[in-house]
């Protein structure tokens, strides 16, 4: 009993939890807009309606890519979350808050981050 209350305010619990949580999300997106693009090559294209077809086939396409990139980043932060390394910023090692990591997955600390963000913005 005294585990599983422990292991529920444990952050990298929680963590990995959440995690896996939107990576079956991100896995049924993938399968569903892969359906669906399968779905829309049946067609004919006599059927007047091409244009609206060929929007709905990229926007299936570009869920599909969002879907894969989700899940590669959160297959990335489960192994992370497992080496007991998540919450370490990758430049400092300093401590990336839990609610931040949920959030955007970042592998660095707000401060850091920061310094990188005005260095992509110097270099754009
Ligand atoms: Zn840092």
């Amino acid at each position: 009993m005294q585990n599983t209350s422990e292991s529920k305010h444990n952050p990298v619990q929680l963590i990995i939890e959440k995690l896996k949580e939107e990576l079956t999300k991100a896995q049924d997106t993938y399968i569903d807009s892969k359906e669906l693009l399968s779905e829309s090559t049946i067609i004919s294209p006599d059927d007047g309606d091409t244009s609206s077809q060929l929007e709905q086939r990229a926007l299936a396409e570009a869920a599909m890519k969002r879907a894969s990139i989700k899940t590669r980043r959160i297959t990335k932060a489960l192994a992370r979350a497992k080496d007991g390394t998540i919450t370490e910023c990758v430049d400092c090692e300093g401590e990336i808050p839990t609610k931040r990591i949920l959030f955007t997955m970042s592998t660095r600390c707000i401060h850091c981050q920061e310094i990188v963000d005005a260095q992509q913005r110097h270099f754009a």
